[in-house]
């Protein structure tokens, strides 16, 4: 197999990676004024600058004290696809050589990023190609900030109204990281994004799920169920061995209590797998009375041949099965499937591709 290309860039700290009030006391600490700080979040935040040497507004001692510590994100771009309905997916390459998809989602008013939290994972649901390459390293927050910043800087509007923790990984199993990315893309010196318009998406990691509900955070949260009996879900999820429904449905129900925050389920649906009525009678069982809404997202491509999407006729008949239960049910409309948009689709694309030699390296 031919080497892994990994450029040898030397690991600055990431100015991302700080607060406005963590980079102020820094700043004071070096003995300058700490509402520096404030113009240099004005500079990266609302002007999309990231050259400390353009920061015209700084004294030319703080901006070179400001090369010497930092950078500003070091990411670069490896590849890029833009679906004919308009979504865009970033194929990025880390500092350290790792690599990362990030996926932009324009609709009617609003621009979604999907952001990745880990290279690689370590969960190997059967249904989704993040995990192929195994599992490489958590991202720091400031990696999460970069990404949100690049799809921002891309956009035609060059906004970014929504986020969601969708793209490779685990979000609650880097939930530090992740907990300050989100508080950062919230602030209003920050991103600014509305905690509402942020979501995390987790495949159901109860000790995690308990400790978000005590956050005092109004974002939302996605819990991918996928199956209605612990057989099937262990089948598809391998995590449900240690977090079963039996316990994870109580726990998103005491999340709900606690927060007063509707959880969404996830269910990708798979032909012969788990898309049958009976599979929706099952759902909608374990879901009665619970405040709640059921997103379906027919599956997206195949890791494994045999699996497969219903047809459309049996994926809204599941819909109106489920909706007697009285459960809210939609159906999610699919984007980007011309572009390998699902998680690390196009990531392990390249991979295959580079380890099959045919990949010639372009710069951009
Ligand atoms: N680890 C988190 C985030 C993963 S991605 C989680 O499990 O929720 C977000 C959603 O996309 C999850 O519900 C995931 O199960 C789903 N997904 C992954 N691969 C898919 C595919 N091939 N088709 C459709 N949905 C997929």
């Amino acid at each position: 197999m031919p080497e892994e290309k990994t450029e040898k860039v030397p690991l600055k700290n990431n100015i991302l990676d700080r607060d406005a009030a963590q980079l102020a006391s820094l700043i004071a600490s070096w003995g300058m004024p700490a509402f520096h700080a404030r113009q240099i979040f004005t500079w990266i935040y609302q002007r999309g600058v990231m050259d400390f040497g353009a920061m015209s507004d700084l004294p030319a001692g703080l901006r070179q004290r400001l090369n010497k510590e930092f950078c500003a994100g070091a990411v670069r771009l490896e590849e890029t696809r833009m679906s004919a309905d308009g979504t865009e997916k970033f194929l990025l390459r880390l500092a350290d050589g790792g690599m990362i998809e990030t996926v932009s989602i324009p609709a009617s008013g609003r621009v979604t990023g999907c952001i990745s939290s880990q290279v690689g994972c370590k969960f190997a649901c059967r249904f989704c190609v993040s995990g192929t390459f195994g599992f490489r390293r958590n991202l720091s927050a400031g990696e999460m900030i970069e990404e949100a910043l690049y799809l921002r800087h891309r956009s035609a509007a060059k906004s970014l109204t929504h986020a969601v923790f969708m793209g490779s990984g685990e979000p609650l199993d880097n939930y530090d990281n992740v907990l300050r990315a989100v508080r950062m893309l919230n602030a209003k010196d920050g991103l600014n994004i509305g905690a509402r318009r942020i979501t995390i998406s987790t495949n159901g990691l109860i000790p995690q799920i308990r400790r978000l509900a005590g956050e005092g955070l109004q974002i939302e949260l996605s819990v991918s169920l996928h199956a209605a009996d612990d057989r099937t879900r262990s089948l598809l999820m391998p995590v449900n061995k240690r977090y079963p429904l039996k316990d994870l449905v109580p726990a998103c129900r005491e999340y709900r209590q606690k927060t007063g925050r509707q959880v969404t389920f996830e269910y990708v649906l798979i032909r012969g797998i788990n898309s049958s009525l009976a599979d929706a009678r099952k759902l909608g069982k374990i879901l009665r009375g619970f405040d709640c809404k059921v997103n379906l997202i027919p599956l997206n491509a195949q890791t494994d041949p045999g699996l497969v999407p219903p047809e459309r006729s049996e994926t809204a008949a599941f819909r109106q099965e489920v909706a007697k239960s009285g459960v809210p049910v939609t159906i999610r409309q699919q984007r980007g499937e011309d572009i390998e948009a699902a998680c690390g689709q196009l990531r392990s694309s390249y991979e295959r591709r580079v380890h099959a030699g045919r990949h010639h390296h372009e710069r951009h």
